[in-house]
């Protein structure tokens, strides 16, 4: 039996062909004298390891300056605290150490992130030298405080109101923080009063806020009106997924009158606050902003007059997704009861999908052939081989639970609504998911809704809706602490991704149990690279993404699956799901549903949608801003 080390795991064709040979010869059984001749490969390589990592240590012979700047380039953490004292006796003062090598280290690790010769992990890994060598200096430093730190500039960053993700905002402030800016960094669920009055106290240079779920689009609509309001004209910088320097230019800065952009990733982020504080360059870079955003509207407007008119709902509905559903064969689920279910992490593990893992990171590719590229694979496999050993330590302490509960309803849809009942006999209804369906121009495809595929009442049939909410806990935030205390944002953020990767893997893991529970998963003879390309019958759509972009569908997914008990994540007032590393959605088993975009969607179907959920047209118009064909009155 071998036994992998998931914390050393090597690229398979990396290994050196006569070295995976002999391995090979031992594991498969291949040969008599397998054994004898490993030992003899052994003996000839031994000895060389710990040469290897003598020769590692070379650098501390550097003079110090240069000792300081290999740390920092290289993120090795191990000696900094002794150097940093060094310095400090040296050049007398603790300031002097940070603005002088620390700083001139960082400097190098800033420009070569700029150059693209160092990738996001690194530069994480750097702060955390750094990290470490201020805090070993800080005490020093206060008996020394008449004199302050020189910085970059004062940069007051938050997760807006509502909405809990941080990965991203924690990755920008420490980038940020290495290069040179003092970061105030207000955390998560913020809401827009406290930004700006901790930006007023402190003198802020520049504002960014982040946000990853739509409705924080809104709330950044918001702040930005109150940022105007309140006399503010600091730079107000844009990020997080949902955002998009259309949305940014079009619907946020129009509404303040200092510098407004949405900056794409971590990379970008040092080079848009330095132009837009430097004296020399600030004028003209900020003139050069707002022609940017007055183009991106410009074009957006024209796309707006010459978009194909949208299909009247009715119209839409006429040539929805038709079946014959007296003949359609519609599996019945094992069991109506809620299964509230704690999956062992050692068993989510192949169920992980790797890739968005490097992309929190910024490492764009797909695993495993990432680790082939020839500009990022090197990088690639230094931050798998670290996660690797973080996975390792969160499993084997079982730092995190992760919990579930999947349930399933005899339902039939009504019109774009899925009824759902409280048996079979299907006479109580128990709730009702309201769906959107497509009304852009769709050729002769039909125009898609998800209810189109749930038998409709007037079939006669029982069809059956599921529905799931897993989650990693908060213990994912709590661990991700105890390292942000140690001021090693690397591994915290490690962490926070990790959270993330085992809740996607109990999401898939536990679609692959209702697949079972259904019976065609049984058959249906796919393995787990197949599950991550998501190859197989059925859908989860989750609520707040295309095929169903309403977050607010997410209250009744709740009180029907009774999930802020059985799992302990709640509902934000914007509908994000806390603890961040969650996800909730639907079982769809119709054999020909698919993942579609409902896109934008006419006043018609706005004012039909508020009538069957009982909201007025403004609610529906703020819910769905993002989505609506029109501009709201
Ligand atoms: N395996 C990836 C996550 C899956 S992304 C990871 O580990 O991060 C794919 C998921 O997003 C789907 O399972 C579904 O839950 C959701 N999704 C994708 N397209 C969607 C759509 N059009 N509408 C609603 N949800 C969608």
């Amino acid at each position: 039996m071998g036994i992998v080390n998931a914390g050393m795991l090597a690229v398979y064709e990396d290994i050196p062909e006569e070295l995976k040979t002999h391995v090979e010869d031992v594991l498969l059984n291949r040969r008599p004298d397998a054994t004898e001749r490993l030992i003899e490969l052994a003996e000839k390589v031994k000895g060389s390891g710990k040469k290897q990592a003598g020769s590692d240590l070379e650098w501390r012979k550097l003079p110090l300056e240069e000792r300081i700047s290999h740390a920092l380039v290289k993120g090795i953490v191990d000696f900094i605290v002794e150097d940093a004292e060094e310095a400090r006796i040296k050049l007398g003062a603790p300031l002097d150490v940070i603005e002088g090598p620390l700083m001139d280290g960082m400097k190098i690790v800033g420009e070569l992130f700029g150059a693209g010769k160092m990738f996001l992990p690194q530069v994480v890994k750097s702060a955390r030298v750094m990290k470490k060598a201020v805090a070993h200096l800080e005490p020093f430093m206060a008996a020394q405080k008449s004199k302050t730190s020189k910085n970059q500039g004062v940069f007051v960053i938050a997760t807006v109101k509502g909405d809990v993700h941080d990965i991203g905002k924690n990755i920008v402030a420490v980038v940020l923080g290495c290069n040179g800016y003092e970061v105030i960094d207000l955390g998560v669920m913020t809401a827009c009063d406290k930004i700006l009055q901790v930006a007023r106290e402190r003198g802020a240079d520049v504002v960014g806020l982040s946000g990853l779920i739509t409705p924080s689009l809104d709330e950044m609509i918001h702040n930005a009106k109150e940022m105007q309001r309140q006399g503010f004209t600091v730079p107000l910088l844009i990020g997080g997924a949902t955002t998009s320097s259309v949305h940014t230019a079009v619907k946020i800065a129009p509404h303040y009158s200092g510098p407004v952009t949405r900056v794409g990733d971590a990379s970008l982020v040092v080079g848009v606050c330095n132009s837009l504080l430097s004296a020399s360059k600030r004028d003209a870079y900020i003139q050069e902003l707002k022609a940017d955003n007055e183009r991106i509207r410009e074009s957006y407007l024209r796309g707006q007059a010459n978009k194909e008119k949208s299909l009247p709902i009715e119209e839409a509905r006429s040539r929805g997704w038709k079946t014959d559903w007296a003949t359609v064969n519609i599996p019945v689920p094992d069991s109506l009861a809620p299964q509230p279910v704690e999956i062992p992490l050692e068993e989510l593990v192949p169920f992980i999908d790797w890739s968005p893992f490097f992309w929190t990171w910024e490492l764009k590719g797909v695993y495993p052939k990432i680790f082939q590229s020839e500009k990022i694979g090197k990088q690639a496999q230094e931050l798998f081989a670290d996660g690797q050993k973080v996975l390792t330590e969160i499993i084997r302490k079982r730092r995190f639970r992760v919990k579930g509960v999947t349930r399933f309803w005899a339902a039939n849809s009504v019109g774009d609504d899925v009824e759902i009942y409280s048996d079979t006999s299907r006479k109580q209804v128990l709730g009702k998911f309201r769906f959107l369906r497509q009304q852009k121009d769709m050729g002769d495809r039909p125009y898609l809704c998800l209810a189109d595929f749930i038998a409709p009442k007037s079939s006669g049939r029982t069809d059956y809706l599921g529905a799931f909410v897993v989650t990693a806990g908060f213990e994912v935030e709590q661990y991700a602490k105890t390292f942000e205390a140690k001021h090693d944002d690397y591994s915290a953020i490690m962490v926070k991704a990790l959270g993330d990767r085992f809740a996607e893997a109990g999401a898939e893991c536990l679609h692959k149990k209702i697949r079972d529970q259904l019976g065609y998963g049984k058959v249906e003879g796919l393995g787990f690279e197949d599950y991550i390309k998501e190859t197989y019958r059925g859908i989860r759509p989750a609520p707040g993404y295309p095929a169903c972009p309403d977050h607010t569908e997410k209250t009744m997914l709740w009180q029907l699956l009774n999930a802020a008990e059985k799992t302990g994540v709640q509902l934000t007032e914007n509908f994000a799901m806390n603890p961040p590393s969650s996800v909730s959605g639907l079982y769809f088993s119709h054999p020909d549903v698919r993942y579609f975009p409902v896109g934008s969607i006419a006043k018609d179907q706005v004012e039909d949608y508020a009538r069957r959920k009982a909201f007025t047209v403004a609610e529906v118009e703020k819910w769905l801003g993002p989505y609506l064909d029109y501009e709201p009155s």
